[in-house]
């Protein structure tokens, strides 16, 4: 009984009807942080409680694997041990358990391994696939998959549609030969054989008596069928999502599922939640205002019992000034009993994390980045710093290696066998061995060729500056060109940011810069660090204290988007999805300008930022506030007259501005 009232207590009156509501569909339709994903959980635990069901036949589809673990980790807290036996994981891990279950064992591909079957394809259909990237049919075929159109459907109306057919076509009979399946396919085998076997379909419709699915606005096509198909009238299905999150439109998730649930689900009900437990009302009042201006929406308006958020939208002069404002910030924090743990740095692209990294190692921060790695432990950086190394010393054989290994250029290892043989024997270098094997012949026309083209990175005049060395690199040694033509655009933006670090003037010192960046491992250890992700990778969680670093047009919104994939509303979605995973500390931040290698290049704030702009401006100053100036920097205000403030400056002494000053912004 106690346990019982323990799962509802808490919970708010629209919260717990969402919870005691179990014999109709539902659809929890509700801003960020209202508690879906609480009530959700409460509910599932409720529902086990009553014994309303038993764990098997409670189906959860969560967006990661990371929000499923912590949604069976919370139900466990709730109601003990028979939590197990749930089947709680993302559309893809569960699509997959029932495919096993029911004798199908396929081998996975990854992006990787498409790829390549692609490019075999591409070789035995004679495309030239320099024409044709394998990364464009790759793409194409995904998201016709999205949309379950198979290869005999795809009409035909450009020279690269002709060829997408046969590729697709040729492609789907050698996974099946394999049997294999890639990400995507997944759930169209599961969706196929629920179709197509109406006996499977029944077992587990009639098994699955309660399905819950989390973050519903980011849900495709393939993925709605997929729980439509499990759907038999007699069992439930409870949504929970908010239209406003919905910033996965680029991967082809539909807004429209969520707008069409009640009339998809018959006998439905639709909860709002409009108390949100997670913010202060400031922070809300500025998302509120921001998400407004999106069209395709349903209004709602979110309102919190906390009060005393503190927003800070901040101008800093350089990129570099922004990342030690936030090192800054932390650090105050810090001393003012915050725990690192309790704060996020969100950027929209993942080559930004560059530059607040670097920061934060120099005021020995300790941080953890979420869904990627850190940037100098990227790939792509690793390999360059290899080629950089080598131009200083060719015969560092560990850089050679990773170099030569950089991208696939004909020389495979075999081929290092026996260049290192040569090494040993000669007791030399690789990069001399490879001269000597040259010079007397040892190699094969094709491996001379290879061999030679790599070896013509070391003609590279180091007495240039380093950017400009960087991109002689990558052009001659072929990894530009590999990456343009796979489409890795990322990385290229990676290496690009690798441009703005350390000494640009000396290569051997741009390297001890690098260096001296390099120990952040001994931080790793440490438990409490501060998280850095993308605004994507921060969907669902919380902090106390979050900072929004590089607010500015073409950043955000993300104009090196391809121009179907940029889409305003997404953009401002993401925005509103970033401020809301705030509870009491916001840091908003532009830059005037950006390092572009040696320039800098002007930078204007975002657009959404003019938008909420008029929310926070007339927060009026008064005496002993504490501000920031783009060109004076911090100071505390001393007096007011009117619209004049007085200012005492810690670096520049006292000055008078206006209050309405572009370049001042409240801390
Ligand atoms: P998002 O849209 O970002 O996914 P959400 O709607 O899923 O957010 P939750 O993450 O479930 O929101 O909840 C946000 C925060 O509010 C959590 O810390 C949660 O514990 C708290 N919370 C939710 N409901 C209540 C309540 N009734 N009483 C106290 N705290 C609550
Ligand atoms: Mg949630």
């Amino acid at each position: 009984m106690q346990q019982k009232n323990y799962i509802i207590d808490e919970l708010n009156p629209q919260q717990r009807q969402a919870v005691l509501e179990n014999s109709c569909n539902l659809l929890i339709l509700a801003g960020a942080g209202s508690g879906k994903t609480k009530t959700l959980t409460h509910k599932i635990a409720f529902i086990l409680n009553e014994g309303l069901a038993k764990p098997y036949q409670i189906l959860a589809l969560t967006f990661t694997n990371k929000a499923a673990g912590e949604m069976k980790e919370r139900i466990g807290k709730l109601i003990g041990s028979q939590a197990s036996d749930m089947w709680i994981g993302t559309f893809h891990s569960i699509a997959l358990k029932i495919l096993r279950k029911e004798g199908f064992r396929p081998t996975i591909y990854d992006s990787k391994d498409q790829e390549n079957l692609i490019k075999e394809i591409l070789k035995k259909l004679n495309i030239d696939s320099k024409k044709y990237t394998p990364r464009a049919f790759c793409s194409s075929i995904s998201s016709l998959k999205l949309k379950l159109t198979k290869p005999e459907d795809l009409k035909v109306n450009s020279p690269f549609e002709k060829y997408l057919k046969s590729v697709y076509r040729l492609y789907e009979e050698s996974l099946a030969k394999a049997n294999a399946v890639d990400f995507d396919n997944i759930i169209l085998r599961v969706i196929e054989l629920l179709e197509e076997n109406e006996d499977v379909r029944k077992k587990y419709s009639n098994k699955f008596k309660y399905i819950f699915i989390d973050e519903y606005q980011d849900t495709n096509y393939p993925q709605y069928l997929f729980v439509r198909l499990l759907y038999n009238s007699s069992n439930i299905v409870c949504a929970v999502g908010d239209e406003d999150q919905s910033i996965y439109g680029f991967r082809g998730a539909q807004i429209d599922n969520i707008l069409k649930f009640d009339r998809e689900y018959e006998n439905c009900k639709i909860i709002k939640l409009e108390k949100n437990y997670r913010s202060a009302q400031e922070i809300l009042n500025i998302a509120n205002t921001l998400i407004s201006k999106n069209n395709l929406r349903k209004e709602k308006r979110l309102y919190s019992d906390k009060i005393g958020g503190r927003i800070s939208i901040v101008n800093l002069a350089t990129e570099t000034e922004e990342a030690k404002f936030v090192a800054e910030q932390i650090q105050k924090l810090k001393l003012e009993g915050e725990n690192l743990y309790d704060i996020a740095v969100l950027y929209r692209t993942n080559f930004q994390s560059r530059t607040i990294e670097e920061a934060l190692i120099r005021y020995s921060i300790p941080y953890n980045i979420i869904g990627s790695k850190r940037f100098l432990e990227r790939k792509e950086i690793k390999d360059v710093i290899a080629y950089l190394k080598l131009l200083v010393n060719p015969n560092d054989d560990i850089a050679f290696l990773r170099a030569i290994g950089s991208h696939p250029r004909g020389i495979g290892a075999k081929f290092l066998e026996v260049i290192s043989k040569a090494k040993d024997s000669l007791n030399t270098s690789m990069f001399e061995a490879s001269k000597w094997l040259i010079e007397k012949k040892k190699v094969t026309p094709r491996q001379e060729k290879a061999l030679k083209q790599f070896l013509s990175v070391f003609d590279i005049n180091t007495a240039k500056s380093v950017d400009k060395i960087i991109d002689e690199i990558i052009q001659i040694s072929g990894l530009k060109n590999h990456l343009e033509q796979t489409d890795d655009f990322d990385r290229i933006a990676n290496i690009m940011e690798l441009k703005n670090t350390g000494n640009l003037n000396n290569l051997e010192s741009f390297l001890e810069d690098l260096s001296l960046l390099d120990y952040s491992n001994e931080l790793e250890e440490q438990k409490e660090s501060v998280r850095l992700m993308t605004i994507h990778a921060s969907k669902g969680l919380e902090f106390n204290t979050v900072f929004i670093v590089g607010v500015e047009e073409g950043l955000f919104p993300n104009e090196n988007l391809k121009r179907d994939e940029l889409d305003i509303e997404e953009e401002r979605r993401l925005f509103y999805v970033a401020i809301t995973r705030a509870k009491t500390n916001l840091f908003i931040s532009h830059a005037s300008s950006r390092r572009r290698g040696i320039d800098y290049q002007r930078s204007k704030p975002s657009r959404f930022l003019l938008e909420i702009k008029e929310k926070i401006k007339h927060k009026p100053l008064k005496r002993g506030d504490k501000i920031r100036h783009s060109i004076y920097g911090e100071g505390v205000v001393l007096s007011k007259d009117g619209q004049l403030l007085t200012v005492n400056f810690s670096e520049n002494g006292i000055k008078k501005i206006l209050e309405k000053d572009r370049n001042l912004s409240v801390v």
